[in-house]
C-alpha cells in the first residue's frame, strides 16, 4: 500500500461485514469460540477466520458469495472439518462458510436416487437409504462425522472402494453456487445425462476451490443381503500382498480387502496386551469382507479359503456381526496404538498399482532403517491405497528433520512406482509441496487456468491445492476433535 492511500482491504472488509450481517441476521458468528472451532481440521494447524457464517438455507450461500465476491473476501467452505490435509482451514482468514445445518434428505425408492443437502452426515444418509433396502457404499472411516458435501469436495473413499468405487462413482448431479454467487445445476437426479461439458466431475474432488455445493443427487444400489468377514495371518508383508494380487486372479470380488504390516500389528498387540493370532505374534494381516446374495457369498468364501490354503499361516472367521466388529476393531486399534512410537504422525494416503504394493512396503521398511523412525503402514490393499505413517517426536529437531526427509523420499518413490501422492484425502495444504512431483508444469498451469476461469478473484479456499505451504514448518495446535479416541 502506498503512503496516504486509504486501506482499501480493511474498508472493504468492513463494508462486506456490514452487508452480511444486515442480509443474514443471526447467521454470523464472530466470537472466539466459534472462530477457533472453524480454524482447524484434522491436520490440526490453525488459521483464524474473521467470521463464521452458519447458513440455514441453500439460497443464503448465494448471498454470502455475492458479497464476498464484490469485496474480495476469502471464503472457506466447511462441512465437519474432518479433512486430513488442512483443506478446510481458512489459511487466508476471511470467512468460513459452515454448511452443517443444511440437512434435507429425500430418498426416491423407485428411481433409487437420494438427494441430500451438503450438511447431511454420511452415516445418517447411509442409515436412511438402508430403511428402503438401498445402499450407498462409499464409507470413509470418518462417516459418523463427515458431511456429504465434504465427501463430494474431497471425492472421499474408504474400505469398500475395492468393489464399489469412490464417492464420484455415485454422483448424478450437484447443485450449488460459483464464486460469483451465481447458482449452478450440474447434472440432475437422472441416471443418464451428457449435456454440455462435464463440469460436475470437475467440481468433485476440487476441495471447495471451484464452487460451493449445496445439494447432491446420488444413485443407490440394492443393499447386499449377506456379509462375511475373515482375517488371515501371513509370515511377511510380501506374502500378504502377493495374495492380494492372487485373489483377483482367482476371480474373487471382495467388498473389503485391508492390509496391516507387521509394524502396525506389533503396535496393536503391545497396546492391547494380546496377540491377534495365538502363537503367531507380529504377523502381517489381511482383513477380508465378502458380500452379496447368500449363494454368491458361499461360493466366494469357498474359493477364498481354498486360495488361502498354504498361503496364510492362520485365519479367523467371524460367525456373526459381533465377532466381525471385533475383527474390525483390530484395524481401528492400529491407528491409536501407533502413538507409542512417537507423539506425531505424518499420515500419507498414497496409491500404487496393486502389483507394486510389495515393493512399496519393502521401501517403507528400508526407509525405517535409513531415517531411524517407524513407518507403520496399513490400508486399502484391494485398490493399492496404503496409509504410510512416519512416527516421530516433535520436540526433537533431529527427528522432525528426518521425518520431513522421509516423507519427501516416500512421495518420490510412490510416483516412480507409477502411483499417486493422494488417493482419498486430497491435496489441501499438506500435499501442495508434492504437486510438482505428480504433475507437469503444463498440467498445473491448466488446473490454474480452470481455477481462474471459475473463480477469477481467487476467493474460494485460497492457498489450497496450489501453493508453497510446508506442513512440517507449522506447529500443530492442541485441540480435541470429535473423532479423537486417544
Ligand atoms: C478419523 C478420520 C478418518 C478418515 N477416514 C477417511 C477415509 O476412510 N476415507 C477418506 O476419503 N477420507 C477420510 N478422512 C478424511 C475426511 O473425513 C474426508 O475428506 C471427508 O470427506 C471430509 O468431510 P468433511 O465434511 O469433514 O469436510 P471438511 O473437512 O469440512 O472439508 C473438506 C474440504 O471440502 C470442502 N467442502 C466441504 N463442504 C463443501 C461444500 N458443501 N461445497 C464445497 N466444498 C466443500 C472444504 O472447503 C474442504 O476443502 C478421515 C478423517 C478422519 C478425521
Amino acid at each position: 500500500m502506498k503512503k496516504n492511500e486509504p486501506n482499501k482491504g480493511a474498508e472493504n472488509t468492513l463494508k462486506a461485514t456490514r452487508q452480511l450481517t444486515r442480509r443474514l441476521p443471526g447467521r454470523v458468528q464472530s466470537d472466539s469460540v466459534n472462530r477457533l472451532r472453524a480454524s482447524v481440521d484434522n491436520l490440526r494447524i490453525s488459521f483464524l477466520p474473521e467470521l463464521v457464517i452458519r447458513v440455514k438455507a441453500a439460497d443464503e450461500v448465494g448471498i454470502v458469495l455475492k458479497i464476498a465476491h464484490k469485496y474480495g473476501i476469502a471464503v472457506t467452505t466447511r462441512g465437519a472439518g474432518s479433512s486430513a490435509t488442512g483443506s478446510a482451514v481458512p489459511l487466508h482468514g476471511g470467512w468460513v462458510l459452515d454448511m452443517a445445518d443444511l440437512k434435507q434428505l429425500k430418498v426416491d425408492p423407485v428411481t433409487r436416487i437420494v438427494s441430500a443437502q451438503a450438511g447431511v452426515v454420511t452415516a445418517d444418509m447411509q442409515k436412511e437409504v438402508e430403511r428402503y433396502g438401498l445402499f450407498f457404499p462409499p464409507d470413509p472411516s470418518s462417516k459418523k462425522y463427515s458431511t456429504i458435501g465434504g465427501n463430494v469436495a474431497c471425492n472421499a473413499g474408504g474400505m469398500r472402494c475395492v468393489k464399489y468405487g469412490v464417492t464420484r462413482d455415485y454422483v448424478l448431479g450437484i447443485e450449488g453456487f460459483f464464486a460469483s454467487g451465481e447458482s449452478f445445476n450440474l447434472g440432475l437426479p437422472l441416471k443418464k445425462y451428457v449435456s454440455g461439458l462435464n463440469l460436475r466431475d470437475l467440481l468433485i474432488g476440487s476441495e471447495g476451490t471451484l464452487g460451493v455445493v449445496t445439494r447432491i443427487h446420488f444413485k443407490l444400489i440394492l443393499k447386499p443381503v449377506k456379509r462375511w468377514t475373515g482375517m488371515f495371518a501371513f509370515r511377511s508383508e510380501s506374502a500378504a500382498l502377493k495374495s492380494v494380487v492372487g485373489l483377483f486372479k482367482a476371480g474373487l470380488d471382495p467388498s473389503v480387502l485391508e492390509f496391516l504390516d507387521r509394524q502396525s500389528v506389533c503396535c496393536a498387540e503391545r497396546y492391547t496386551g494380546k496377540t491377534i493370532f495365538t502363537n503367531q505374534p507380529r504377523s502381517s494381516i489381511l482383513l477380508i469382507e465378502l458380500d452379496g446374495r447368500d449363494s454368491e457369498v458361499r461360493e466366494q468364501k469357498k474359493c477364498l479359503l481354498k486360495y488361502m490354503e498354504g498361503r496364510a499361516t492362520a485365519y479367523q472367521i467371524a460367525p456373526n456381526e459381533a465377532q466381525a466388529e471385533k475383527i474390525w476393531q483390530v484395524r481401528r486399534t492400529c491407528s491409536q496404538a501407533m502413538f507409542s512410537l512417537g507423539d506425531t504422525k505424518l499420515n500419507e494416503d498414497v496409491v500404487v498399482p496393486i502389483e507394486k504394493q510389495a515393493e512399496l512396503i519393502r521401501y517403507t521398511i528400508a526407509l525405517k532403517k535409513e531415517i531411524g523412525l517407524a513407518t507403520p503402514t496399513f490400508g486399502h490393499a484391494g485398490d493399492g491405497n496404503l496409509h504410510v505413517h512416519i512416527m516421530y517426536n516433535r520436540a526433537s529437531r533431529a527427528e522432525s528433520k528426518r521425518a520431513k526427509k522421509g516423507i519427501k523420499q516416500l512421495m518420490k518413490k510412490v510416483v516412480d512406482l507409477g502411483g499417486t501422492i493422494t488417493g482419498e484425502h486430497g491435496v489441501g495444504l499438506a500435499k501442495v509441496h508434492f504437486m510438482p512431483m505428480q504433475h507437469s508444469k503444463t498440467e498445473i498451469a491448466s488446473m490454474r487456468a480452470v481455477k481462474d476461469a471459475l473463480d477469477p478473484k481467487g476467493i474460494l479456499n485460497p492457498g489450497k491445492i496450489f501453493g508453497d505451504f510446508e506442513v512440517w514448518n507449522h506447529e500443530p495446535t492442541e485441540v480435541t476433535l470429535p473423532w479423537d479416541h486417544r
